[in-house]
This record gives structure tokens, C-alpha cells and sequence, in this order.
């Protein structure tokens, strides 16, 4: 039997994300993945702008941006009528959400997961294509967990980051509350090459059949497409009949490398933790695709646990772990509420979707010692840049960061969020002492 630290299951965003956060910490961890190469497919497109930050921090950003750009111009179409052009998201006012990122940032999730393994490479990590994780069991000290070829490995955590349809969830009994609406007619997403279309926009089809988009995936040669299911298997049949039904421009897709079949649904698990297993991403949270808010939840999903994990292992009276899922369940309930209150057009995309404003404020960690702060308090992101200064290359990397500004002096945790704030340094040595610091 093989021991590890970390077992995280699953090598999608979330898994990657964790593997090179473990990684860099140098936590011996290992990754199992049931596919035998990563997903495909564009998926969850959009990088939201806190996302964009996340990346910058585990120095994988110029890649990021090399390979994505922004989103276009939204088109209208109806019955091959120009309707007219869309904006998707608001704007952000300048210097407002303090970051340099301030719209979303559009790159195919196969792309972005690329990308993630690249560097969990450099940094030694690696993945376990073709095992997937069947049984586990658990006891005080570890959990066990059999892989397919009867592999068993003994960690001293495990991360389920295996997806919506978690087999670990299950088998722990953890439930998922939401509004899955079976009635709601299917969708098709798919990659697709349609030749002779503009690549300007994102382009909207409205039709008596149903609605059809098409939105070209920077860096490649393909849409995206979201169509409200045709009848029939999905296929390059099914979706060429679709284009000539609701398009009506005369245009035709060549292939149809990657899709799926999904209805738009909302779920929450009801616990993220059992023991010493940890609930991470999709497996915790789903969110109608519309709200763009997948990917980016579960990325900072494993942004918030790989410190608090590295800690534990560290010192095992510390009790920092115990915050993972009283941090991450708050914000995925917001984040799913807001994800269907976009769906359902009640709010738009902008300063909301772009999750620079989501703080720990009311987070057992957050420690705010001054009687009347202003500006940055404890449980915020760090901005950016403040009064001219860099804060985000001074907090870079995996550990802790003292920051003194006029406003104060902050303890400033590996994730980017203010632990403790003061109006000196009295008392900073204490919480530093207890959180590990
Ligand atoms: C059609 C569609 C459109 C979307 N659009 C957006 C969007 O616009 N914006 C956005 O932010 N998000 C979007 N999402 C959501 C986004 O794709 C997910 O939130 C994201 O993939 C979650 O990452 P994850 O790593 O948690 O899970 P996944 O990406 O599902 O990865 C889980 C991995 O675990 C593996 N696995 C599963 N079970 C096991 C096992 N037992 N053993 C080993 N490995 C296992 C799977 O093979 C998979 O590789 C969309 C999703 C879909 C399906």
C-alpha cells in the first residue's frame, strides 16, 4: 500500500488547482485521475477577475493571457435579422474593485486545465491518468481508498475534487439541496468548427425553434455552441439541423469534436467535510453555466484549503481546517444564488460576477482588533495596489505576509485574504502564534 499526505481525486480545475498549491508548499500529495488524458472540451470559459488573481499568485497568469483574451461583443439575431449588439458584462469603473483584471477573461477550460498541469509538472507534481477511485474507508488517523486494478493508497487526507456526480459525496451520504429541474428542457454545449462565420462576436440566434449561440473561443478555430436540445441524439446532424432551423444564415458546422448534454441546475452539498475527507469543487457546488461561476468557485475552492491542509499536516492540534468548510460553504451559497438570479435575469453580469468583493469578514479566522476600522478590514482580499504600492507582489507566494499601511498593520493569509488587523502590532504575535503563522 502507498502513502501519501494528500490524495486529491479528480484532476479537473479544482484537482490541478490544489496539486499545485500542495506542490509548492512541498506537501507530498497524489493526484488520481479516472480519465486516461484530461477532459476536452471549453466548458467553463470565462476566468472571472479574482480568479485572474488566484493564477497570478500560483504563476501560471502569462500563459493565461497569452492563450485567452477578452469576450466579444454580443450579436442578436433573429430569422437572419441583425437585431442588434449586446453588452454581456457591465464594466468595471476604473481603480474601483482594486485589480488590474477587470473583465472576465475568455480562454476554453481543456486550455486552462493545460495550463494547470504544465505547472504542477514544473513544480514535480504529477497526475494518475486511468484510476479512478472506487471505495474508501476512514479511521482517526487516515482514509483509505482502493483504485481501479485494486491499487489501494493510504493518505492522510483526501480531497474529493471528482466532479458533479461525486462518488465520494455519495458514498459519504452527503446530500446535495437544490433546484434541479427536470422538466426544464435539456441543452447541448459542443466545440465546433462553422466556416464563413464572423469571429467579432458572440453570436445570439433567437427562433420559434429555440435558441442557438455561438460564441468563438479565443485561441482556436472554434465555437462554442449552447443550444436548447433538438430532438434526436446530438450529433453533427442534429446540431447542422439546428443552425439551419434557428440560424437561418445559411451556415453549416464541419465537425464536432467535444459535447454534452446537461440541464442548467443549482445544488449545494449539505456538509463539505467528513472526517478527513474534504468536498472541493463541482463536488460540492453546481451552478446554472450561465452565471460563469463553475470553474471559478471551485478554483478558489482549492485556493482557500491548500494552506489550511498544509497546516494541518504541519501541526495536528491546529484547528485551521475546521474553517475550510465554514469559509468555502458561505461563499458557494452565494455564489449559486447569484449564479440563478443571473439565469434568471435578475441580475447582471458585472461587479458581482467578478468575485473581487467576496471577503472572510465573518469567518472564525478574521480578526479585527481596531475599534473603528476603515478601508481594509480583517477578512478582505488585499487590493492590488494601495497608495501606489505593489501589495500583491509583496504577498506573493505560499506563506503568511505582514503588511503596514496608514490604515493599519494586517496579517495577510497565504490566499490573499487579511487574517488579523490592527492599529499596531499588539496583539499580532498571538494570533500569528495561533493560527500558525
Ligand atoms: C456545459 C458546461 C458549461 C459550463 N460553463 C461554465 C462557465 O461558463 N463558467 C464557469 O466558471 N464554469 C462553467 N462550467 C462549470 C465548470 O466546467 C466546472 O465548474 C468545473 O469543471 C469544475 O471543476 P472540478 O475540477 O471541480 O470538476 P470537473 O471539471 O468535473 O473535474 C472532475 C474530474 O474528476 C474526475 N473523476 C471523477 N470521478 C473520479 C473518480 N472516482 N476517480 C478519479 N477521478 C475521478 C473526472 O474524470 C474529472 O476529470 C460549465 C460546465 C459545463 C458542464
Amino acid at each position: 500500500m502507498q502513502h501519501t499526505d494528500v490524495l486529491v481525486i479528480g484532476a479537473g480545475p479544482t484537482g490541478l488547482t490544489l496539486g499545485i498549491d500542495l506542490a509548492r508548499r512541498g506537501v507530498d500529495a497524489v493526484i488520481v485521475e479516472k480519465g486516461a488524458a484530461l477532459s476536452p472540451g471549453s466548458r467553463g470559459k470565462g476566468l472571472q477577475p479574482r480568479t485572474l488573481e488566484v493564477l497570478q499568485d500560483l504563476g501560471v497568469l502569462d500563459e493565461i493571457l497569452a492563450a485567452g483574451g477578452p469576450y466579444p461583443t454580443t450579436l442578436l439575431w433573429k430569422n437572419g435579422v441583425r437585431l442588434g449588439e449586446h453588452q454581456m458584462f457591465d464594466p468595471a469603473k476604473a481603480g474601483e474593485e482594486g485589480s488590474r483584471f477587470t473583465v472576465p477573461w475568455m480562454i476554453p477550460q481543456w486550455r486552462t486545465q493545460e495550463i494547470l498541469y504544465a505547472r504542477l509538472r514544473a513544480l514535480g507534481g504529477q497526475v494518475r491518468f486511468a484510476h479512478e477511485a472506487l471505495t474508501h474507508t476512514q479511521d482517526d488517523d487516515g482514509v483509505t481508498v482502493t483504485l481501479t486494478g485494486g491499487t489501494t493508497i493510504r493518505a492522510r487526507y483526501v480531497v474529493a475534487a471528482d466532479g458533479g456526480r461525486s462518488t465520494l459525496r455519495r458514498a459519504l451520504g452527503i446530500g446535495m439541496t437544490g433546484d434541479g429541474a427536470p422538466e426544464a428542457d435539456p441543452f447541448l454545449v459542443g466545440d465546433v468548427r462553422v466556416p464563413g462565420l464572423s469571429r467579432d462576436h458572440w453570436h445570439m440566434f433567437q427562433a420559434e425553434a429555440g435558441f442557438l449561440g455561438l460564441c468563438p473561443l479565443t485561441g482556436t478555430d472554434q465555437f462554442q455552441l449552447f443550444v436548447q436540445l433538438p430532438s434526436g441524439e446530438p450529433s453533427l446532424a442534429t446540431v447542422n439541423a439546428a443552425l439551419r432551423d434557428r440560424a437561418g444564415l445559411g451556415i453549416q458546422a464541419t465537425d464536432l469534436t467535444w459535447h454534452s448534454v446537461f440541464r442548467p441546475r443549482t445544488a449545494l452539498a449539505d456538509r463539505f467535510r467528513a472526517g478527513r475527507v474534504l468536498l472541493a469543487g463541482d463536488a460540492a457546488h453546481v451552478h446554472p453555466p450561465s452565471g460563469g461561476q463553475g470553474l471559478n468557485t471551485s478554483v478558489q475552492d482549492a485556493y482557500n484549503l491548500g494552506w489550511k491542509l498544509g497546516a494541518a499536516l504541519k501541526d495536528p492540534a491546529s484547528t485551521i481546517l475546521g474553517t475550510y468548510e465554514e469559509e468555502r460553504r458561505a461563499i458557494a451559497t452565494g455564489m449559486v444564488a447569484l449564479a440563478s438570479a443571473v439565469q434568471r435575469e435578475e441580475v447582471r453580469r458585472g461587479r458581482s460576477t467578478r468575485q473581487l468583493d467576496l471577503n472572510y469578514r465573518e469567518s472564525s479566522l478574521s480578526r479585527e482588533t481596531r475599534p473603528a476600522p476603515s478601508g481594509l478590514r480583517a477578512g478582505d482580499r488585499v487590493p492590488d495596489t494601495l497608495h501606489g504600492i505593489d501589495l500583491h507582489a509583496r504577498i506573493q507566494g505560499p506563506h503568511w505576509s505582514e503588511l503596514t499601511l496608514p490604515e493599519g498593520v494586517f496579517l495577510v493569509r497565504p490566499d490573499g485574504y487579511v487574517g488579523w488587523a490592527g492599529d499596531s502590532r499588539e496583539g499580532l504575535a498571538e494570533y500569528a502564534a495561533e493560527v500558525g503563522a
